[in-house]
């Protein structure tokens, strides 16, 4: 007898330019390419016109989605129309949502759901964190929007029983009577996805799933999730591979993909349990510590500038929310969540005060983007950061808060002038100040 087998990808870029008309020329990369127009080429193109996306479940963050729309709108709609069956949600952009406030949280987590609606007039159930970074206060915030579960690594879940939680739906319980469920990806399965040769997938099938469906006992289900770019990026010919895996060499092995949102679940049968605070499915050193300090993910290398950076950052995001509740009052968390599309994705320049501070709040959102401190050289993407740090404040001047701006735009620039980057022998002003007179 058969039984379902649910393959996930992940799909994600950062926005490698800002909005702001007069810094739209600004490349962020150190070789001048625009690295998301060669993966759309490599990966994302190849995988919608072979109707991976009809087949596979699928998290697409908006802050791709909307690149996309511009490089090649048509690639764009493939990835629209199939998101009502087969996508899932996700927080518009990609910062780390645990070293987000709540009220932070509130406004990404709810802007992706807003979107989500706009493009498939219903509401995503399940939910994809950026580098399935948790905390209980992010799937409290999760449960008020609607979501019904969300994705992460097998070794954040702790069930009470004591069994490794590969594969388990397991029910988390919250304040208030209210749970979530997680759903733990098979992490051999999905790593063997992303790093494995993709020649052959009836040999890769036989290799490296059979043996895991041997393992697992057959009321389980079995959930592999990895990031797409792995399939023509990283792997040519990785959407072929992936087409023939889903159509015929997992449906030989008795295996039916379904789409994640089709799962049914007598609630009465499910684990319980909980889940590791402040835990990835990308760093294994706790804490979300690859994102704001040094581990043994940065392999020896100088991590030590991500601390400051992070935190000047966040101080940036933190003074704007101050001046926007006072300037728009409590509640303006709902007004952003609403506008996020359209103030972020057209760049016609406006007048009106509060288009501009919504826009420099989602720009300094942005600069929280978790993929500066990823690697541990800033040169890859901090850049893209520190452009959006500045288009916030160039966003707060327009919004004619001018005397407001100066004194928090020199505090700021004190902040970048005393952190180092080693490996480019400069302070991240200079890096800056480099990016913005090329
Ligand atoms: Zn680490």
């Amino acid at each position: 007898m058969g039984r379902e087998i649910i393959v996930g990808l992940h799909f994600y870029q950062p926005p490698r330019e800002a909005f702001h008309s007069s810094l739209q020329d600004i490349s962020t990369d150190s070789k001048n390419q625009n690295w998301t127009k060669i993966i759309e080429k490599q990966c994302y193109e190849p995988l919608a016109k072979i109707g991976i996306l009809n087949k596979a479940s699928f998290d697409i963050y908006q802050s791709l989605l909307l690149q996309l729309e511009k490089i090649d709108p048509k690639i764009a709609s493939v990835y629209q129309q199939s998101m009502k069956e087969n996508g899932i949600g996700e927080s518009f952009i990609h910062p780390i949502l645990p070293d987000l406030s709540l009220s932070d949280k509130s406004i990404v987590i709810s802007a992706g759901v807003h979107r989500f609606k706009e493009i498939t007039g219903i509401s995503p159930k399940i939910f994809w964190p950026p580098e399935t970074a948790i905390d209980k206060e992010t799937l409290e915030v999760l449960v008020n929007n609607g979501y019904q579960g969300f994705i992460c690594a097998p070794e954040q879940v702790i069930q009470f029983d004591g069994q490794r939680s590969d594969n388990s739906p397991t029910l988390i319980k919250l304040n208030r009577g209210r749970e979530i469920i997680a759903y733990p990806f098979d992490r051999s399965i999905s790593s063997n996805l992303a790093f494995d040769p993709k020649k052959n997938a009836d040999i890769f099938t036989q290799m490296y799933i059979n043996p895991i469906k041997e393992k697992i006992s057959s009321n389980k289900l079995i959930i592999a999730w990895t990031d797409a770019e792995t399939f023509g990026h990283h792997f040519k010919y990785g959407d072929k591979f992936l087409s023939y895996l889903l159509d015929t060499s997992l449906p030989n092995s008795g295996l039916y993909p379904v789409s994640i949102n089709d799962i049914k679940f007598d609630y009465s049968k499910l684990f319980t349990g909980k889940i590791i605070e402040r835990s990835s499915w990308s760093c294994p050193h706790g804490n979300l510590i690859r994102w704001n300090g040094v581990c043994g993910c940065s392999s020896g290398n100088d991590s030590s500038w991500k601390q400051p950076f992070m935190e000047t950052m966040r101080f940036l995001n933190n003074q704007i929310s101050l001046i926007l509740k006072q300037e728009i009052g409590n509640g303006y968390e709902q007004l952003i969540a609403e506008n996020f599309y359209h103030l972020y994705g057209q760049s016609i320049e406006s007048n009106n005060l509060f288009d501009n501070l919504i826009r420099a709040k989602i720009s300094s959102l942005v600069a929280q983007t978790s993929c500066a401190t990823f690697f541990s050289n800033p040169d890859v993407s901090a850049k893209i950061n520190l452009l959006y740090a500045y288009q916030a404040l160039l966003y707060l001047k327009e919004s004619g808060l001018s005397r407001l701006v100066h004194e928090l735009e020199t505090v700021f620039i004190n902040k970048l002038n005393s952190i180092y980057f080693s490996s480019v022998n400069s302070t991240a002003f200079s890096v800056l100040e480099k990016m913005l007179h090329q």
